[in-house]
């Protein structure tokens, strides 16, 4: 991709509505536009960075047994009168009609949606346990906007709904998101903490929200030090096995951690002062075990292996992708800007150019562009006429991992430079060797 062919409108300027870093550097980076009050349209850079992370999320989803599928944004009010949650909802579900004057919404979250394709389709405990998750957008007219993507009223969200015969079963489903969401927390870069959580207007006795520390987080939360030094299952990981996904369950789960609505000072007390984390956090992920409160509502059930009709046991499972982007900004980023971890990174690379015009300089930015590609590497060509410092600032800014360097000197030697964005080191490599180098880096 050649920069003078793109859009990356850069701010040099600090926005001055954005209070926290990730929102800053997003827009700086221009990853983001704002359109109104909590909604954002995700320029390239940004988008390609969502793309990244819904598609780990897509395959740690599938691997732990989820099916993907998509439900409409709009949904009928009906459905919703049909658990209660039409009234109970509140202000934050923004309520519309169609020509006919039939109420509809835009749907916050779609409990009713998913139990209602549930009982349109199954009806033997055989089909069971059934996971199906969407990535699509939500809208909650939320009380205070703010920060950017984190918290908006237009987001992205996935979502996940589990079937069961019973109670055993929906909790071997909970365990297997549980699984799944440190696995997928990890894979885009982050050290998220589940932490015991109250179920809040969804209800039910199962719930845990997985927490990144950050100052600049909403919530306060208290753990033990210990969750630092647990480790993530690996891909290997075998989630047909529910003994084993349970063991896993238990060691990650055993260390106290507790957001503030579930703090339990008593036992906050019996942990060692220097073992004690007390910090602030963003929710990235969610999860509810509900039972059977819309499957009764809605008449939800299959027929068990004793012949008789049961209601099935469900759960949920959130993650929001649009608010990770800037949780993982929050965790990684200097006083230059952003520092991607790799798999999320927009580019693998940012080839500069220090010379566009200069026509060997030209020649080899060209010749590294086609070769870095080949190799596998996703890389930005800055072939604009800027000047050198702020190539290298802009680069620095958008935090793609691997800046390589082609000057007139270099070229001369039969030599590129290439600097690793998170550490800052630089190296003079032999151009022919560029390629191979990046297109096999981690
Ligand atoms: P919060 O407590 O932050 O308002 P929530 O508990 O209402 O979030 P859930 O219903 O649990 O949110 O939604 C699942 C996930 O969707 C959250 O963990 C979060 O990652 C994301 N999410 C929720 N609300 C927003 C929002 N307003 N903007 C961006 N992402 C959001
Ligand atoms: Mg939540």
């Amino acid at each position: 991709m050649r920069l003078s062919r793109y859009l990356l409108p850069i701010l040099k300027e600090n926005p001055r509505e954005a209070e926290i870093v990730s929102h800053r550097l997003m827009l700086r980076a221009g990853m983001i536009k704002q359109q109104a009050a909590g909604s954002f349209t995700l320029l390239p850079l940004g988008l390609r960075v969502l793309d990244k992370i819904n598609h780990i999320i897509r395959e740690e989803q599938n691997r732990a047994g989820a099916i993907e599928i998509l439900m409409p944004t709009i949904q009928s009010a009906d459905l919703w009168r049909e658990s209660g949650r039409y009234d109970d909802y509140g202000k934050e579900m923004l309520r519309m009609q169609d020509r006919h004057e039939r109420d509809m919404l835009f749907g916050p979250t779609n409990e009713e949606m998913v139990t209602d394709i549930f009982r349109s389709f199954v009806r033997s405990y055989k089909d069971l346990p059934l996971n199906l998750y969407h990535i699509q957008w939500k809208f909650r007219d939320e009380v205070r906007p703010r920060f950017g993507v984190m918290r908006s009223r237009e987001f992205l969200m996935k979502d996940a709904y589990s079937f069961d015969l019973d109670y055993d079963g929906a909790k071997a489903a909970y365990n297997r998101m549980f699984v799944s969401y440190l696995r997928t927390f990890e894979r885009v870069g982050l050290q998220a903490i589940p932490m015991r959580a109250d179920t809040g207007p969804i209800g039910g006795d199962l719930s845990h929200e997985f927490i990144i520390l950050a100052e600049t987080g909403e919530s306060e939360v208290f753990c033990h030090r210990n969750y630092f030094d647990l480790q993530v299952p690996g891909a290997d990981t075998n989630f047909s096995d529910d003994s084993h996904i349970s063991e896993i369950v238990d060691a990650w789960t055993k260390p106290y951690a507790a957001t503030d609505e579930m703090h339990d000072e008593r036992a906050w007390g019996e942990i060692a002062a220097t073992d004690r984390v007390a910090a602030r956090g963003i929710e990235v992920g969610h999860i509810f075990h509900f039972g059977t409160k819309y499957s009764e509502a809605m008449n939800a059930s299959v027929t068990g292996p004793d012949g008789k009709e049961h209601f099935v046991s469900m759960g949920s499972y959130g993650i929001g992708p649009t608010r990770l982007m800037a949780a993982i900004i929050e965790a990684s980023h200097d006083e230059n800007g952003i520092i991607w971890p790799g798999a999320v990174a927009p580019f693998d690379a940012v080839l500069i150019n220090m010379k566009p015009g200069d026509e060997k300089c030209d020649r080899v930015a060209g010749r590294l562009e086609q070769d870095l590609t080949a190799a596998g590497c996703d890389v930005l060509h800055d072939d604009t006429d800027q000047r050198a410092g702020a190539k290298f600032a802009t680069a620095d800014l958008i935090g793609v991992p691997w800046q390589v360097i082609v000057g007139p000197r270099g070229v001369g030697a039969g030599e590129a430079e290439i600097k690793n964005r998170a550490s800052g080191e630089r190296i003079a490599v032999p151009i022919a060797d560029v390629a191979a180098r990046l297109g096999s880096a981690p």
